[in-house]
């Protein structure tokens, strides 16, 4: 069976662009392959974080995977840092890579841009993403398209170790959807959409009330027209409002433009609005069932008990190609 690997990170509030761009399709893949979802705590801090915040965020991430359908009898599910090999193997990945490859990562240079000190940490995170994805030597990695860069790195670092030291890394390659591999920020269509963005009215959350829902979908910056077509480059706002209608409601885009011929964006909005809070309400029940049952403990527990194995063994054999002395 191939092997499935992915992570989010604890950054804040999961947004549907995370939901439609990454977890549906683990929801998908557990059902025909072997599959490890994470919750990378150790990414998360690559920008400060509070630590009470951490902890809760890192709760509630494994819980939203659980409420949106992951099933652990399925998928292993845990937290980075319950398994220290992910820290030890992305060091050594660290010692592979170069600054030049690291600093043409587009996430650095977003996430960056215009901070006067930017942490070593952000510069490294894609070696730890590499280390993350190669400990499990995971096939395919289901991500959003923001990714793909990183997934392009993580190729490169195996092939060079691999090259270097012997045959020791699978070669992964990405999975990312089709339609919704990048939705975008709800306050400036030309931007993804980001949990750890610092305007909540840029995205919506998984666990958003159906009023604030509501609020934000009827503020969302739309351009002066009044046709409702998917047009990413005339009209990336409403085509991005679009894509969201269209995986909401399982309608076609062409469907939905027919809909709202000549009606403006008045009407498109409220209805987006209202299929929306139908597709999350089931999500936001079981949530609040998992976290009131405490069994959020357990599964991590499990997950990580049942992964370490496989990332130990990994590890081993890593130090041992690299030279280091292994205990005796
Ligand atoms: P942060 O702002 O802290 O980086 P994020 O919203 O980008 O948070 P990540 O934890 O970095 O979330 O990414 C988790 C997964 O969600 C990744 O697979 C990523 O590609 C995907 N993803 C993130 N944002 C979007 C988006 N706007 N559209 C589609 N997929 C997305
Ligand atoms: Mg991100």
């Amino acid at each position: 069976m191939k092997r499935v690997l992915s992570g989010i990170q604890p950054s804040g509030q999961l947004t549907l662009g995370n939901y439609i761009g990454a977890i549906q399709n683990f929801v998908k893949l557990q059902e025909t392959h072997e599959c490890y979802f994470m919750v990378v705590d150790l990414h998360a801090i690559t920008v400060p974080q509070e630590p009470a915040a951490l902890r809760e965020q890192t709760e509630s991430v494994a819980a939203l995977f659980i409420a949106a359908g992951i099933d652990p009898a399925k998928a292993s599910v845990f937290a980075q840092s319950h398994v220290p090999a992910h820290a030890e193997l992305g060091w050594l990945f660290t010692t592979l890579s170069y600054m030049g490859e690291l600093e043409r990562m587009t996430q650095f240079k977003d996430k960056s841009s215009g901070k006067e000190s930017v942490g070593t940490g952000l510069f490294v995170y894609p070696t730890l993403m590499a280390a993350d994805i190669l400990l499990y030597n995971a096939d395919l990695v289901p991500v959003g398209d923001d990714q793909k860069q990183h997934l392009e790195l993580t190729r490169d670092l195996a092939q060079r170790f691999n090259q270097r030291f012997g045959d020791t890394f699978t070669i992964p390659d990405p999975y990312i959807p089709k339609v919704g591999a990048r939705i975008m920020s709800l306050d400036d269509g030309t931007k993804k959409m980001s949990k750890s963005n610092p305007n909540p009215g840029s995205y919506i959350a998984l666990l958003d009330p159906p009023d604030v829902i509501r609020k934000k979908i009827s503020r969302a910056t739309t351009d002066s027209g009044r046709e409702v077509r998917f047009d990413p480059a005339e009209k990336p706002e409403v085509s991005n409002l679009m894509s969201i209608y269209a995986h909401c409601a399982d309608m076609t885009l062409d469907d939905i433009a027919a809909r709202y011929d000549g009606q403006g964006y008045g009407a498109f909005k409220k209805d987006l609005a209202e299929h929306v809070v139908a597709k999350l309400e089931p999500l936001q029940r079981r949530y609040a069932d998992i976290r009131g049952s405490g069994e959020i403990h357990d599964i991590l527990k499990r997950g990580a008990e049942q992964v370490s194995a496989v990332a130990n063994e990994t590890l081993r054999a890593a130090k041992e190609r690299m030279g280091f002395l292994l205990p005796r």
